[in-house]
């Protein structure tokens, strides 16, 4: 079979293996679990994922935004091998530990602002956020959320909740908590062209005003680009403006930097774009190179108003992904990861207009660092069209490259190399995405 650079397909996809394993997986896992690829893994690498047939398949997708220092980076490999012959567990909230202080160290360091700060570590994004939320409502006394449209937060019944899309997360899963308020984002391709961020930031505000009234906001929940909205960059200066509302009305600013964090975008943090320092800031996903750990982080007068004992959980902060996410922060300090992400973008932001272009259904492309992706509608309209999306996404996937779609409409194909990702990697997954693009305009290479 005649296959990209780096690709390696020794059977169709999914191949046998991966198929005998699939019907094992039917008869026994959940099917409201899905993949988006049904081959089984047998390996990692920068960039790579090698299946249970020996094919190799270029990962444009990160296991979501997780892996970006590697998978394994040999330093969280060392790491978690070197924790787990010393101690797996003991419960923070039995017997501390080094490592969970030293993780909420460098969180205070590197979330943005230079005031003082305090963190408590979970175990994945949507705890990450329930806390948050558990800690706004605490410190102001006020009961309200209020989230945004196309936002997704996580799918526990809080996180639910917040996020706005229904299928697949929240159909038929309420009902729902209450005291959360959706009002509308900054959507620039989808907006009218002469709305400015500031203009985007009024509207919203405006509606928090007439709907909730601000006195009884704890706090607006906003990702800094939107992810599985659909990698939406919203308008510059959407967040400011929403930020120096929230400080007029003694309103928190929560950053769901989940996506976006840990040099994803080309920065520590997305919001370091926008020169905004909210009060409490999430994480999870990038942190901890594939362990499970999220965070909350923020300014320590309104983290430390909590109980003591308000706040833990059994696992939150495990030893071994606390020893995890110390590796994956300094694989990312030492090989300057965001620099890596902010080149990735280079590379691949106007290859994609240059797509966009020639093949005439994509009516967007957008995004931040090693967070980027390509809006399919139909052609000469901004008409969202999810089908292309799906179609090109599986054409990918056939041709042993992983991308992910995403969006509110479905119709956003998104591109999530890890951060170590080599160049002639990164450039034959390209060359697959574009290729199967210009195949389903029917423009031929
Ligand atoms: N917040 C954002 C912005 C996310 O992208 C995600 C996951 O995709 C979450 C929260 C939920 O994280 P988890 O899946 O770890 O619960």
């Amino acid at each position: 079979m005649t296959v990209a650079a780096g690709i390696r397909l020794r059977t169709e996809i999914p191949g046998p293996t991966s198929r005998v394993l699939q019907a094992r997986r039917t008869e026994a896992v959940a099917a409201g679990v899905t993949s988006t690829l049904p081959v089984f893994v047998a390996q990692g690498g920068d960039g790579l994922l090698v299946d249970v047939d020996g094919n190799k398949l270029i990962d444009l997708g990160s296991g979501i935004a997780v892996t970006g220092v590697g998978n394994p980076a040999p330093a969280v490999a060392d790491a978690v091998r070197a924790q787990a012959e010393l101690f797996t567990h003991t419960c923070f909230m039995v017997t501390p530990y080094e490592g969970y202080v030293t993780v909420c160290e460098e969180l205070n360091r590197l979330t943005p602002g230079d005031h003082e700060k305090r963190s408590a570590l979970f175990n994945s994004g949507a705890e990450a956020v329930e806390n948050a939320v558990k800690i706004a409502r605490y410190a102001t006394s006020r009961p309200a959320i209020v989230v945004l449209d196309n936002a997704y937060h996580g799918r526990t019944n809080l996180t639910m909740a917040l996020t706005a899309k229904n299928m697949p997360y929240k159909h038929r899963f309420g009902p729902f908590a209450g005291e959360v308020y959706r009002v509308p984002a900054s959507y620039p391709y989808r907006d009218p062209a002469s709305l400015t961020g500031e203009q985007a930031a009024g509207r919203a505000t405006m509606q928090i005003e007439n709907k909730v009234g601000a006195a009884n906001v704890a706090a607006v929940v906003v990702e800094p680009i939107q992810g599985e909205g659909g990698f939406i960059v919203p308008a510059p200066g959407f967040l400011p403006a929403l930020a120096a509302w929230c400080v007029d009305n003694g309103v928190l600013l929560i950053a769901d930097e989940i996506q976006t964090g840990f040099c994803r975008t080309g920065s520590w943090f997305a919001m370091d774009h926008e020169q905004v320092v909210p009060d409490l800031v999430t994480t999870a996903k990038g942190i901890a190179g594939g362990l499970p750990l999220g965070a909350v982080t923020g300014r320590a007068d309104i983290m430390d108003t909590v109980h003591p004992g308000g706040l833990g959980g059994t696992y939150g902060g495990n030893p071994i992904a606390c020893a995890a996410a110390l590796a994956a922060i300094e694989t990312m300090r030492s090989r300057d990861l965001a620099a890596a992400a902010r080149r990735i973008e280079h590379t691949v932001l106007p290859r994609l207009g240059r797509l966009a272009e020639r093949s005439g259904v994509l009516g967007d492309v957008r995004g931040r660092g090693a967070m980027l992706a390509a809006e399919f509608v139909r052609p000469g309209t901004t008409e969202p069209d999810a089908g292309p999306a799906s179609r090109v996404a599986a054409a990918c996937h056939q041709a042993g490259v992983i991308v992910l779609t995403c969006g509110t409409y479905g119709n956003v194909i998104r591109l999530l190399p890890p951060l170590v990702i080599p160049d002639a990697l990164l450039d034959a997954g390209l060359s697959v995405f574009e290729q199967s693009v210009l195949d389903l305009a029917g423009r031929g290479v």
